[in-house]
């Protein structure tokens, strides 16, 4: 008799995107002629920068020839790629790198998701609320959760409130946690942290021999000066911090799949006798076990996202995102909203108002005036009451949208 992993049948039957999806769908099916807009995914809308493009062209020429073809490439990803992540995403910061500390990775989901395989399973983990669901899903799942509590809540997760009354800046918790997912530019407030601000969770994390994941998939949306683009910008940090980024949102490689992860050697967890073992190999080893690496392709695509034409398109990208937000943001505050980031952020986090909750608000929306935002109540208990907007739609839906806001409201 085959046994199942029964800590999956403790997730919720829906995933929450999935839920929003189904509810657009149904809502098509009755209005065909509506002219939805979504401003609710996270999928981006503009096309790949034409560097990039031009790069896998002819990296798959190569492929089609003997002399050139490439089979199965190095597991944790192809040096010409780790060489422009030193030199272009790090060195200009003051940080240097090892290649064997940088692994390729086809997406941010799979390695926020898949880095808990290397920790034990009584870490007590620290979790911001709101944030992007896949941490305490994927804490689930591996059965490092714990048992869920009376308060509906689950035993091994410290859940770190951010709300308005904290401006979305997450306190260090009363409760000692080992583990520390820290997502910023935060997904979904778009709230980013300051240097001062980032630095208290380095030394809490290095007082507690506690380590922090931190998620950067936004980090190309840092546009105000006193924010760190990298957490190892803070001093002590390469020696309890993973980061891990993302080509999607930078590049428009959602499709494409493409990201890195970086375990600095410095990084020491524990057995439960105390003996110190050094982080990064065990993640050389799930990697290598797991994974046969990113396609030589898509990596080549990459690659050309750091040549000075590739540099620019992103620049682009970027600020025409950022740009959307900005447009999202000012027309909701001129409607009387509470709005909060934006700024670093593509991402736009708002008030519901008349406290509606999150789910009422968004079929109003989307049933009066066919726009599609997301819930906060998917994000955590504390995203209830508010809604998430993101920049990555067209400008025309962007604007469009906004508009038909600024009428109905
Ligand atoms: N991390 C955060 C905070 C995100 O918002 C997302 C996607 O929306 C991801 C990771 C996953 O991105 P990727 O496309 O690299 O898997």
């Amino acid at each position: 008799m085959a046994l199942i992993n029964e800590n999956y049948l403790k997730l919720p039957e829906y995933y929450f995107f999935n839920e929003i999806q189904q509810k657009v769908n149904a809502h098509k099916i009755i209005n065909p002629k509506a002219n939805v807009i979504s401003l609710g995914l996270g999928d981006v809308s503009q096309p790949i920068p034409a560097s990039a493009l031009k790069a896998m062209k002819s990296a798959v020429e190569e492929l089609s020839d003997p002399k050139t073809f490439k089979g199965y490439g190095p597991e944790t990803g192809y040096n010409f790629l780790k060489n422009c992540i030193i030199k272009y995403d790090y060195a200009p910061r003051g940080v240097t790198l090892n290649h064997d500390e940088i692994f390729i990775s086809d997406g941010s989901k799979s390695d926020v998701g898949n880095i808990g395989h290397i920790f034990g399973r009584d870490n007590i983990i620290g979790i911001t609320d709101p944030v992007y669901p896949v941490y305490e899903n994927a804490a689930i799942m591996g059965g490092r959760s714990g048992y869920l509590t009376d308060n509906n809540l689950w035993s091994n997760i410290v859940y770190i409130p951010c709300s308005s009354k904290n401006n979305f800046v997450p306190e260090l918790p009363k409760e000692k946690v080992d583990i520390i997912y820290l997502c910023y530019p935060n997904n979904p407030t778009g709230i980013a942290l300051t240097k001062a601000e980032l630095k208290k969770w380095v030394d809490y994390a290095l007082e507690n021999h506690a380590i922090i994941i931190y998620d950067g998939a936004y980090f190309s949306y840092i546009t105000e000066k006193n924010i760190p683009h990298s957490i190892y910008e803070i001093k002590g940090a390469k020696k309890c911090a993973i980061e891990i980024r993302s080509y999607s949102k930078t590049a428009g490689f959602t499709g494409l799949r493409c990201s890195y992860t970086v375990v600095p050697h410095e990084i020491i967890g524990f057995t439960l006798y105390g003996n110190a073992i050094e982080v990064n190999k065990l993640w050389w080893q799930r990697n290598t076990t797991y994974y046969n690496g990113t396609s030589y392709v898509i990596q080549k695509g990459a690659e050309a996202l750091y040549s000075p034409e590739g540099m620019q398109e992103v620049k682009e990208m970027v600020s025409y995102y950022l740009t959307n937000a900005k447009i999202i943001r000012e027309e909701l505050t001129k409607c009387g909203f509470s709005v909060y980031g934006g700024v670093n952020s593509p991402h736009v986090w708002v008030k519901t108002p008349h406290h509606t909750t999150s789910w009422k608000f968004f079929q109003e929306l989307l049933y009066d005036i066919n726009v599609v935002c997301t819930p906060g109540a998917g994000f955590g208990l504390m995203g209830e009451g508010y809604f998430r907007l993101t920049g990555f739609n067209s400008r025309e839906n962007t604007t469009e949208a906004m508009q038909r806001i600024s009428k109905w409201i």
